[in-house]
């Protein structure tokens, strides 16, 4: 039995624990993970340590030590298979796990693609390390790499290989790139800048299936008829959020589970975190939503261990994120869903610019490339929701801090 049992070795799950040390909480901690690996840094699988330029021991959160110090036990390469709300375990295996509190932060499974030839074996998600691994253990006999969908870590492969030298083709089923996370003047400026180096990035593709021979994805079919040969296929799709045993349990949910402001989910005393918690967030104007970025794994594993040791705020973050390709260092703030203006402040063609999301007059968001002093400072009018005069968020020489009314 565990006074805290987190479920999930993630971003989420090792903020919890570090977070519950740092607030003094003398109780037993408990962690269960299904892969082999003590927490590390998931955003670097499609940038630094897919491209060779960190080692593991770099990205992980914490020295293997550090759990063991501040007793914390790890269960690693085991799966929960259910959950008990009535009498408070977890079932891993045969056997039967106890907690007074527990928190749920499992994260998600890459979304595969269903039509024929997705299983095999040189079609890959990027989620695990040891999603990498395998890609990597086969790099030195591929050329041609087909990446399918063009959100974030579709076009950080995509920087990678070609840095590899692998010619690369991506497709994107919609009319643009990152259509879900951001406007149009990003989406053009990152769909030329990728075209620049080599990418063949194809928008509005329509794909009909995998061919595959011995096992392998030898090419890929379009709906026009169309064959990509290929020697690796990555998808990058999205992801399912992983709540099966809670959901079973009751907990209340659809895409993801369910959770209040301390992110607590309908079941008694059991608490849930990061990409598979959906909450209402402030900054989309209290929409329900689930966040997939290591500020949301973060910032609610320190609202729900504060909740846990009796001193909650609600979740209120600022959310935050970033993406790296080529040189090329986008951080966004805010929330842009739902913005109906954009201002593009400086020029796209330098590389340097920032683009700024209104909603009624009111910044909400930010997306800045190379721009950094426009994302500390546009961090400000987010918070403040404030109502900003469009010409002088377009001018670039005006400081973002000094944009008034
Ligand atoms: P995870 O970190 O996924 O951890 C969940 C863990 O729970 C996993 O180890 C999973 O295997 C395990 N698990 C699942 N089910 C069970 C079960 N039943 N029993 C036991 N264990 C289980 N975010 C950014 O902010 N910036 C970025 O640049 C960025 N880049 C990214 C690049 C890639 C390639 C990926 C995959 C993600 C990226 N993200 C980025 C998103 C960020 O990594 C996630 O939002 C974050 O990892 C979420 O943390 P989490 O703890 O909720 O989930």
């Amino acid at each position: 039995l565990y006074d805290v049992l987190i479920v999930g070795a993630g971003h989420a799950g090792a903020q919890a624990a570090i977070s519950l040390r740092q607030l003094g909480f003398e109780g037993s901690i408990g962690m269960i993970g299904d892969e082999k690996d003590p927490p590390y840094e998931r955003p670097p699988l499609s940038k630094e340590y897919f491209a060779g330029d960190k080692p593991f021991e770099r990205i992980l959160i914490r020295p293997a030590a550090f759990w063991e110090e501040r007793k914390i036990d790890m269960l690693l390469g085991k799966r929960v298979k259910s959950v008990d709300p009535a009498g408070k375990f977890v079932t891993v295996g045969d056997r039967e796990i106890g907690y007074d509190k527990l928190i749920w932060c499992t994260g998600g499974s890459p979304r595969m693609l269903t039509c024929n030839g997705a299983d095999a074996d040189n079609v890959h998600a990027v989620r695990r390390r040891a999603d990498v691994d395998a890609m990597m253990a086969k790099m030195d006999s591929v050329r041609h790499v087909t990446i399918i969908g063009g959100g974030y870590i579709g076009l950080e492969a995509a920087a990678v290989l070609t840095k590899f030298g692998k010619t690369v083709v991506l497709l994107e089923a919609l009319d643009r790139v990152l259509a879900r996370v951001a406007g149009e003047p990003l989406s053009r400026f990152y769909e030329a800048e990728h075209r620049t180096h080599g990418v063949d990035l194809r928008t509005g593709a329509q794909m009909d299936c995998i061919e595959v021979a011995d096992g392998k994805a030898t090419a890929v079919l379009m709906a026009d008829g169309e064959r990509i040969e290929t020697d690796m296929v990555i998808v990058g799709i999205g992801i399912v959020p992983e709540t099966g045993p809670l959901i079973a349990a009751g907990a209340v949910g659809g895409n993801g589970v369910d959770v209040d402001e301390y992110c607590r989910t309908s079941l008694p005393d059991v608490y849930a975190i990061g990409d598979c918690a959906a909450h209402a967030n402030r900054f989309a104007g209290g929409a329900t939503m689930r966040l997939e970025s290591v500020q949301n794994a973060n910032d609610q594993a320190k609202t729900a261990v504060s909740h846990i040791v009796g001193k909650g705020e609600p979740y209120n973050a600022v959310p935050w994120f970033w993406s790296n390709q080529y040189d090329l260092k986008l951080q966004t703030v805010g929330l842009s869903t739902g913005f109906d203006d954009v201002v593009v402040r400086g020029d796209p063609d330098s590389r340097s610019f920032s683009v700024v999301y209104l909603k009624g007059g009111k910044v909400i968001a930010l997306d800045c490339v190379n721009a950094v002093k426009d994302y500390v400072q546009g961090r400000a009018h987010v918070l403040s929701g404030a109502a900003l005069d469009t010409q002088q968020l377009a001018d670039p020489a005006i400081p973002l801090k000094e944009v008034g009314l």
